[in-house]
């Protein structure tokens, strides 16, 4: 099964004040969209976020495929889906921007019910009494019976939504209405009352006090890496250059303890490691300084709203001796990464004579890395 989700941005709605539209607004100081991607992030295996033309600078920094929206939301969605066609996609998730705290188990709770069903989406059953105003008078009730509140991410067989959309005149409120339109059922799950959807200004105020509400993230990751001696007359170690009788080979310098720490930090982010982001096939960068893979990890870190905590890193080796290096390698790290040294930890081991490191044929090293975020 290969999952995917929509975020549909592409509208300019502007009911909730400011100078961009309300998805791109500033939720507790990061766009509303960066929580939304986040909170499909490791659950679904293809993001695609819907943007109009307008907005592709804001939209670059996030990892996720774009596509470029329609006229109207239907348009945007159908676009969206066309770009996941032929791609062995059998289910898709359509969630609006505007819904950035939707709780994981609403949206897991929606995949599951496309087990049994062609579409499932989440709602919330009406408690309050309904009134027909008219003129700031009550002129009449309405009987709440059987009536939901519809929420996002509504989920489909994506061959079934597609040909759906496909097919239907245009102006749809949902995609729920769509799938019904082209006679499909669609299951209701329960939604959740933080996956409200921001339209006025005040909703943002009532987001962030939620988000107070719901504490610290905290991720945690961890790296691993070896490199075999060559001969040379030195090596790098966690930015330091330490003389030794021999060097360690590698296609960048080789900075085996740096390359664990930077994959620890790319594993807290769930975004691969230092292969994925710059692959050794790739000359540009042979010879590199790995300063640069660990600077753009905590870019990463960053963009995605966290703090770095902490890091602990272990090499293990019989030799060089890693004492009289460590004050320097805790300065060297804490200045590429920006961080404190007191939330570096550099230490090392031997193996006892054991194994490949305990014959000097090369050193390992791991990595332990925890971000926060806070709401
Ligand atoms: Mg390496």
């Amino acid at each position: 099964m290969t999952s995917a989700a929509i975020i549909v941005a592409a509208g300019r709605g502007t009911r909730a004040g400011g100078a961009v539209p309300k998805q791109w607004q500033l939720l507790a100081g990061r766009p509303v969209v960066a929580y939304t991607l986040d909170a499909f992030r490791g659950v679904v295996d293809v993001i695609v976020l819907a943007i109009h033309p307008d907005d592709r600078d804001l939209a670059a920094d996030f990892g996720v495929e774009l596509a470029l929206g329609g006229e109207t939301r239907s348009d945007s969605v159908r676009k969206a889906l066309e770009t996941l066609e032929n791609r062995g996609i059998t289910k898709v998730l359509i969630h609006d921007a505007a819904r950035p705290l939707v709780p994981q188990d609403v949206i897991a709770a929606v995949i599951g019910a496309l087990e049994d069903h062609p579409g499932a989406a989440p709602a919330l059953p009406v408690s309050d009494a309904l009134w027909v105003g008219q003129q700031g008078r009550v002129v009449g009730t309405q009987n709440r019976d059987g009536l939901w509140r519809a929420q996002t991410p509504q989920g489909f067989h994506f061959d079934t939504i597609l040909s759906a959309h496909r097919a239907h005149p245009g102006r749809a409120a949902d995609d729920v209405e769509v799938a019904r339109w082209a006679g499909h059922e669609v299951a209701i799950v329960l939604g959740h009352e933080n996956n409200l959807k921001l339209t006025y200004p005040q909703d943002f105020a009532r987001a962030e006090h939620i988000l107070k509400g719901l504490g610290m993230d905290i991720r945690l990751g961890n790296g691993f890496d070896v490199h075999a001696f060559t001969e040379g007359d030195h090596v790098w170690l966690c930015g330091v250059r330490v003389p030794h009788g021999k060097a360690l080979l590698g296609h960048s310098d080789a900075d085996v303890g740096m390359h664990a720490l930077t994959d620890a930090i790319y594993g807290a982010l769930a975004e691969g490691d230092i292969g994925v982001h710059f692959p050794p096939s790739d000359p540009q960068w042979k010879g590199a300084e790995s300063h640069i893979f660990l600077r753009h990890a905590m870019a990463r870190v960053a963009a995605r709203g966290f703090q770095l905590a902490n890091c602990d890193v272990t090499l293990i080796c019989e030799r060089p001796k890693i004492g009289p290096h460590q004050a320097a390698m805790r300065d060297a790290l804490a200045q590429i990464m920006g961080v404190d040294a007191a939330r570096i930890s550099v230490k090392a081991t031997t193996s006892e004579r054991l194994g490949f490191t305990g014959r000097e044929e090369g050193i390992a090293a791991m990595a332990t890395a925890c971000l926060v975020q806070r709401a």
